[in-house]
């Protein structure tokens, strides 16, 4: 069956999220409005999967560019697969449905199709309130992520979220909640950075024998963002084998690069506001790279992690020592 813009893939608890998702993250210096337009755009073209977070501090536009076009009538509700982040600031038990409803909230809807952990790891906020965008000052805590994976099963239960799952946890931590005495719902996902560079190939064969979703994030290559990413490190759409391949399809890098994750089986996010790049990147879905493609396109990999979150590296936590 060839995969296209509407194709889902089943998780483990009978819900489908379709396997091209919209990122939806900017740097504070883009306007929200820059992203609320492009999430119009994006459901025009077909995009039907969101991926969103409370700490990107946009729900509120993401939310109002989804319920316009639900008003519209160019989707229903239910065509639309919103993924939503439980931020570290608010991992103890208490505060998981606090966190949730703030986002349902902002977002102006009834219930999320996917609600993950976003880190392994917990952190206190660094003031008297919660953090409104993402910042650097930090702040360890110690809450055990199983405790917050209850809650999480809570809200679940509660009708908020269809499913639940997490985000850059190594294999040792998706162990350590698979294993968990009285486990209600195991995880459907495991959102990770994957691209060429970090082709994730064993993170997702243990997934897979757990029937846990990979979900690929900065495929291409990250948003460079200054505050986040080493500027250093190569920018992965300007490879000259990645450029090869993509001239050898008439396609550019971006939709190589997409195209590439896709065919491993791992759901691609992709981040882009221009409406042009937007289109231009469904073009993943028009061509296929051989077996010889995939496998000179795999030889890339490095390992190489542009958001390492090094500032947390002493966290107990801090998923990225292990090998995977
Ligand atoms: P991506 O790897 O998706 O890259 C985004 C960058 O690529 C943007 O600068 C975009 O610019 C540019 N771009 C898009 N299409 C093209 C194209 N065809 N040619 C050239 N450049 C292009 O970045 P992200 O790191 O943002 O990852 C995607 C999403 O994943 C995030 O937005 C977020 O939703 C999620 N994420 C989750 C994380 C987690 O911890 N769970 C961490 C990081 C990201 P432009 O907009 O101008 O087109």
């Amino acid at each position: 069956m060839s995969l296209t813009k509407d194709t889902r893939v089943t998780l483990n608890d009978g819900n489908a999220m379709p396997i091209l998702g919209l990122g939806t993250y900017a740097s504070s210096d883009v306007p929200k409005s820059v992203g609320e337009e492009a999430t119009k755009i994006a459901i025009d073209l077909g995009y039907r999967h969101i991926d969103c977070a409370y700490i990107y501090g946009n729900e509120v536009q993401i939310g109002r560019a989804i319920r316009s076009k639900i008003a519209d009538g160019t989707v229903k509700r239910e065509d639309i697969f919103y993924t939503g982040k439980l931020w570290c600031t608010f991992f103890s038990p208490e505060l998981v449905r606090k966190g949730l409803e703030q986002s349902l909230s902002d977002l102006q809807l009834d219930y999320l199709d996917l609600f993950i952990m976003h880190w392994p790891f917990s952190l206190k906020p660094s003031g008297a309130e919660q953090p409104t965008d993402l910042d650097k000052a930090f702040a360890y805590d110690n809450v055990d992520f199983l405790s917050t994976w209850e809650a999480l099963e809570a809200c679940k239960d509660a009708g908020l979220v269809k499913s639940i799952g997490v985000s850059n946890f190594n294999r040792r931590q998706l162990e350590r909640l698979l294993s968990k005495p009285g486990l209600k719902y195991k995880p459907v996902c495991n959102q990770v950075e994957c691209h060429v560079y970090l082709s994730q190939s064993k993170l997702q064969a243990f997934c897979k024998s757990h029937d846990i979703v990979l979900v690929a994030y900065s495929v291409l290559g990250s948003h460079r963002d200054k505050n986040w990413v080493d500027l250093s490190t190569p920018v992965l759409l300007e490879d000259p084998v990645l450029a090869q391949v993509a001239a050898k399809h008439n396609r550019s890098p971006a939709e190589v690069a997409m195209r590439f994750v896709l065919q491993k089986g791992i759901v691609v996010l992709a981040k882009s506001f221009s409406a042009e790049r937007l289109k231009k990147n469904l073009g993943m879905f028009d061509f296929e790279l051989t077996p010889e493609d995939m496998s000179t396109l795999e030889g890339l990999n490095q390992n190489l992690h542009y958001g390492p979150f090094k500032e947390l590296k002493e966290h107990p936590e801090y998923p990225f020592h292990d090998e995977y």
